[in-house]
């Protein structure tokens, strides 16, 4: 069987993944990130730094006073990430870019956890796709810190407001 579906996810069954089966046991699969662009289309997938077995993620971050690098992992729902350069502070936010060509990564919607958090978008195609995206705040140690699919989100906000 063929474990990668057609939009750049691998699938996992979670007998692989006892730690994300602890986290979420209602979830009968979980998904690995196998592609990741920014806006411009970089490929922003980071073999260099697995997280938990894949390759992670790489984002760079800037506040005021404070930049860096950080890779989450590709796993859908995993708060892991590892800081290469630069400090990350609970409960503050951070804008995120292209580590490669600096462009900012578009913003879906307002987390909610604070009045400036916002939940980025980073696209599974080279094209971005809301639909085809994942998607989690940008303040560190927020619920919504770790991706999910960005469709989910949409739906939500459309069930949210009624249409
Ligand atoms: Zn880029
Ligand atoms: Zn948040």
């Amino acid at each position: 069987m063929n474990k990668y579906s057609s939009n750049g996810r691998l699938l996992i069954p979670l007998a692989q993944r006892e730690k994300v089966k602890a986290e979420k046991k209602e979830d009968k699969v979980k998904y690995v990130v196998t592609s990741a662009f920014c806006p411009n289309g970089c490929s922003i997938i980071d073999n260099e730094y697995p997280i938990n077995g894949y390759p992670g993620l790489r984002i760079k971050f800037k506040r005021p006073g404070v930049e860096g690098v950080f890779v989450i992992s590709a796993i859908e729902g995993d708060f892991e990430k590892i800081v290469l350069s630069g400090e990350l502070k609970q409960g503050v936010k951070d804008d995120l870019f292209c580590p490669h060509c600096g462009v900012a990564f578009e913003k879906l919607v307002n987390c909610g956890c604070q009045p400036d958090s916002d939940m980025v978008v980073i696209g599974l195609t080279p094209k971005l796709d809301f639909n085809n995206s994942i998607t989690f705040c940008n303040v560190t140690g927020c619920n919504n810190g770790a991706f999910v699919e960005s469709g989910a989100i949409i739906r939500h906000i459309r069930l949210r407001n009624g249409f």
